[in-house]
């Protein structure tokens, strides 16, 4: 803004003041970066749970430590307990869809209407992205952050999708499992993803470092890795762009396997902390889960470690826990609410209940957007 000479002092002066609380205000609230951390099944009742597990205290997590709380209904548009599909497109797009449905809503003519995602609106605006997780990642979660499906199982047209993005030039960084599907999804297409993947631009392999290497890069693996140099590389190439980035990081804590979901809360856990301490201030970092599971803890003495407490066999899903009740696993997925855990600008509006499509509308305005009319 250029002041013209005659422009009274006074005026001037009042411009200036002005024009400068508009921009440390928006140096205050304005993210640059949005990094969301799903925990997938990571309901309260197993954040209790792995946080005792973990540190034989309650309370005991970073996500406890949090300065903003809320806590965020996660049913569908059709059923009160959500699947991974209809829970992660409520909170990327802000629109609740029919369980197992990738970004997309239903519509009166049987054709499904994708919806557009905050990945994409980061694409479209220059900025880069990530996408990365311990599950397959064509899974539900995943997916929905750039593919549009009107079913979870389309495991064709979510790889398809991945390289023939809308907006930008398509997620930056992919990392995750689901290696072998790769493998059959393109050898469907007659080539392989080292092929496909090159095409589309990006460096290839199995090693989350590559990440570091600079470019664009899918890392597709079939076993787990070590989330805090995954992330820690990712963070360090996506943060590399001035526009900024919006990263996706998707943790199962699923407790079908008691002890094996409880332990990736912490494995979890310790990662937000690395992630809290490598993002700028200028990032709105934010946890929540798509959706809880049945899982109580029910007993257990305080002084000796959870784990020595109760049978880890017994506590699976359909096992019947008549001889220990500390820890069990009645059902799947459960409808209350899964708790939002915030920080950075924007995330003064994360309070109270609230439903799972504000987080789009928090993660939108923290980068200062509006969402378009027709978001599709
Ligand atoms: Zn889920």
């Amino acid at each position: 803004m250029i002041l013209s000479r005659t422009f009274p002092r006074v005026l001037e002066g009042v411009a200036a003041l002005l024009l400068s609380t508009a921009s440390t205000g928006a140096a205050a609230q304005q993210a640059r970066n949005v990094i969301l951390l799903l925990g997938d099944a990571g309901g309260l009742p197993t954040l209790n749970a792995g946080g005792i597990l973990a540190n034989d205290a309650p309370q005991s997590l970073y996500l406890h430590t949090m300065p903003n709380i809320a806590l965020s209904d996660t049913s569908s548009r059709n059923q009160w307990v959500t699947d991974s599909a209809a829970g992660m497109t409520a909170i990327v797009t802000g629109h609740k869809t029919d369980n197992g449905m990738v970004s997309t809503l239903p519509s009166a003519n049987g054709a499904v209407v994708p919806v557009k995602t905050l990945l994409e609106y980061a694409e479209e605006r220059g900025l880069s992205t990530g996408v990365m997780t311990n599950m397959k990642i064509w899974d539900a979660t995943p997916a929905a952050t750039f593919a549009h499906v009107g079913t979870r199982k389309d495991k064709a047209a979510i790889f398809k999708q991945m390289l023939a993005p809308r907006y930008g030039n398509g997620v930056d960084i992919l990392i995750g499992k689901g290696r072998a599907d790769a493998i059959a999804a393109f050898a469907e297409q007659q080539t392989t993803p080292e092929k496909a993947f090159a095409a589309a631009g990006y460096g290839f392999g199995e090693d989350p470092a590559l990440a570091q290497q600079g470019g664009r890069i899918a890392v597709l693996r079939d076993s787990d890795f070590a989330p805090i140099p995954a992330v820690e590389a990712t963070i360090a190439q996506l943060a590399r762009n001035p526009k900024g980035y919006f990263l996706m990081v998707e943790w199962d804590m699923h407790t079908d396997d008691p002890k094996k979901g409880l332990t990736h809360v912490k494995e979890m856990d310790d990662m937000i902390r690395r992630v809290s301490q490598i993002a700028g201030k200028d990032t709105l970092i934010l946890f929540t889960a798509d959706h809880s599971f049945g899982l109580r803890l029910g007993g257990g003495e305080r002084g000796v470690p959870l784990l020595q407490q109760y049978n880890t066999e017994a506590a699976k899903p359909g096992v019947t826990a008549a001889t220990n009740d500390v820890i069990s696993v009645q059902d799947g997925h459960t409808g209350e609410e899964v708790v939002v855990a915030a920080s950075g600008p924007g995330a003064d509006k994360v309070h109270g209940f609230m439903p799972n499509t504000r987080l789009f509308d928090v993660m939108l305005s923290a980068y200062g957007w509006k969402q378009d009319r027709q978001a599709r």
